[in-house]
């Protein structure tokens, strides 16, 4: 198979966060352009940033970033895909690949004062090497697989496009991985149907 970095492709160099929940968004992270995958990771350094935008990695974590990121983050998205095609499909999810990554993510609770003077219980991670960093993305997906409602996770409905979305609205009809991306597309396809029909 032909892959494009995102770079070559005529996108942008971000990934999309369409996903409206973070597995899913780690699944996003491969897209597909005019029938072409496009991976928005190409190095250590993408993993890293992806991170950060998510929230998952402070941008003040300024440490060496881990040299097995990028083939460690390629290989938990291959798993978590793979576990999510197959939950979604009814079928029965593979483990291994996943608690893999949750067992190698270690972390202690922490109490944490809030900006109004309260008092948070959360969890933080103890190591810093790349499944570290990958654990919060590897439980999240965890946490879908066992808790969410399969039927509002779903892939966008354009043939040209492999994106995935949790369906938070409150009708529960959302098709597209954005409107003004795919949900366009298709509206101008029906539109060049519709004329030629005429
Ligand atoms: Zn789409």
């Amino acid at each position: 198979m032909n892959i494009m970095t995102p770079r070559e492709s005529a996108g942008t160099s971000e990934a999309p966060q369409v996903g409206d929940h973070l597995a899913l968004d780690l699944l996003n992270t491969e897209a597909r352009n005019h029938g072409q995958t496009v991976d928005y990771w190409a190095t250590d350094e993408d993993v890293r940033q992806w991170l950060v935008r998510q929230g998952v990695v402070t941008g003040h974590a300024r440490g060496e970033v881990p040299t097995d990121l990028l083939l460690r983050g390629r290989e938990l998205r291959a798993a978590v895909r793979e576990a999510i095609s197959t939950r979604k499909a009814g079928g029965p999810v593979a483990v291994d690949g996943l608690n893999h990554y949750l067992q190698a993510y270690p972390t202690s609770p922490l109490l944490r004062r809030d900006d109004a003077g309260g008092l948070l219980l959360t969890r933080v991670g103890r190591g810093d090497g790349a499944a570290s960093l990958l654990g919060p993305v590897a439980e999240a997906a965890a946490r879908l697989l066992v808790e969410a409602d399969f039927a509002l996770v779903r892939q966008c409905e354009h043939p040209d496009c492999i994106l995935w979305f949790y369906d938070r609205t409150k009708s529960h009809k959302r098709r597209w991985c954005s409107m003004a991306q795919c949900g366009n597309r298709h509206k101008a396809a029906q539109f060049r149907k519709r004329s030629h029909a005429v």
